[in-house]
């Protein structure tokens, strides 16, 4: 049995780097940068008006000014603004030469011969100035990053419209267990639906990755080989859960050996999840995760959804709050980390949720996070500060 410090690291130093690929800037939200995005302009690309008003002089504001222009956005400035002028400018305008600030439309009066007069009592710029946010040629996305809607705004306004990602590895489910059936199915008497495929496909999916389901594969070797030799060659990682205790009938980890996976552990010093499997192949690494949902949901977001983002070139970290425990938390050994889903209270304090182990699938959906004790400690103490890690 191995610390799952031990298990993460050799996790995450397997998988290989995906390739990279470009792709249109409009559908790469999601998927991880491979390479800078340089602006290929100033941003503003001239100095701008913030507000819809006159474009004039500050030493001028105490005086009425004659209007000699109106510059709406798009336009470029006919005239310059000379002492005792302005010109009426609208918000994104270029301000003309001359100007030094731009008084908002609502803090003047137009005279009764047609002149601007201020009425306003401080006096603001109002100018965004040419290069103040980017200049050409600065990097204004660095690579490694996962694209967000602002990023793409970011590409638009860089006039980066090609960008390059990399590509999204293909991941492969398989359950196991004669007793599982589809969960379209009514389970006869000893059997159960499936429900970890759908459960990992929708955490793949989550982690911005395609998965492909590969169906149930009874307790029977040579049906389960053959369908891990398939998945296998079609894809970058393979989960198959289930069969990897100690029953008569778990045969994961040799039918693993016999597809040609190099096991490079079977036991995790974790709680839930002890009898995750790891090992690699040349075509694909694979996972032999354990048959209970809950097991198998939290050891793939400890160690599946940061080793996918990885393989793209994203260093992912979970989102983690610190917060008090609501209530003492007591467990009866610590050779293991414990993983213990729990809930935030109104008042900002950590519950554990009401949890009868790693077959309770419908606890989870009340967890907000997942906390980790680690080996060794028996006990957290009502008020003492965890990290609660998003699930
Ligand atoms: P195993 O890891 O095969 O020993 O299975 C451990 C427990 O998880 C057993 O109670 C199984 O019935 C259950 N189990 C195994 N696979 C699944 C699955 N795909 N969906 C739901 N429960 C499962
Ligand atoms: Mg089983």
């Amino acid at each position: 049995m191995i610390s799952f410090e031990k298990a993460y690291d050799i996790v995450i130093n397997s998988g290989f780097g995906m390739d990279t690929e470009v792709i249109p800037f409009t559908d790469s939200l999601n998927r991880v940068l491979a390479g800078d995005v340089v602006s290929d302009m100033d941003m503003p690309p001239f100095n701008k008006a913030s507000v819809d008003g006159f474009a004039c002089r500050k030493s001028d504001l105490v005086t009425d000014m004659e209007i000699i222009e109106t510059i709406p956005a798009g336009v470029w400035p006919a005239r310059e603004i000379a002492e005792g002028q302005c010109s009426r400018i609208m918000t994104g305008a270029p301000v003309p030469e001359g100007a030094d600030c731009v008084v908002m439309v609502e803090d003047t009066v137009l005279t009764s011969d047609g002149n601007m007069r201020f009425k306003g009592t401080f006096i603001k710029e109002n100018i965004a100035l040419k290069g103040e946010d980017v200049h050409k040629e600065d990097i204004v996305l660095k690579k490694g990053r996962i694209i967000s809607p602002q990023d793409i705004a970011v590409m638009a306004s860089a006039g980066h419209t090609a960008v390059t990602v990399s590509k999204i590895p293909r991941i492969g489910v398989i359950s196991s267990g004669s007793e599982l059936v589809e969960p379209s199915e009514i389970p006869a008497i000893s059997q159960i639906r499936n429900s970890n495929s759908s459960q990992l496909l929708a955490q793949v999916s989550r982690s911005c990755a395609f998965g492909k389901y590969y169906g149930i594969a009874a307790d029977n070797e040579d049906q389960t080989l053959s369908i891990v030799q398939k998945a296998i060659s079609e894809n970058d990682i393979v989960i198959i859960t289930g069969g990897v205790s100690m029953g008569d009938f778990d045969f994961v980890p040799s039918v693993l050996e016999k597809a040609g996976v190099k096991i490079l552990f079977t036991r995790i010093a974790v709680q839930p999840g002890k009898p995750t499997t790891f090992g690699m192949h040349p075509d694909a690494v694979v996972f032999g995760l354990p048959g209970n949902p809950v097991s198998s949901f939290i050891q793939f977001e400890l160690l599946i959804r940061p080793l996918i983002y990885s393989m793209m070139g994203h260093d992912w970290k979970p989102l983690i709050v610190r917060l008090p425990m609501n209530e003492k938390y007591k467990r009866k050994s610590a050779d293991r980390m414990a993983l213990i889903p729990v809930t935030i209270t109104d008042e900002g304090s950590v519950s554990p949720v009401e949890f009868h182990g790693s077959a309770h699938i419908s606890a989870l959906p009340d967890a907000k996070g997942i906390i980790a004790i680690p080996v060794g400690k028996l006990v957290i103490e009502k008020g003492e500060i965890v990290s609660v890690r998003q699930i």
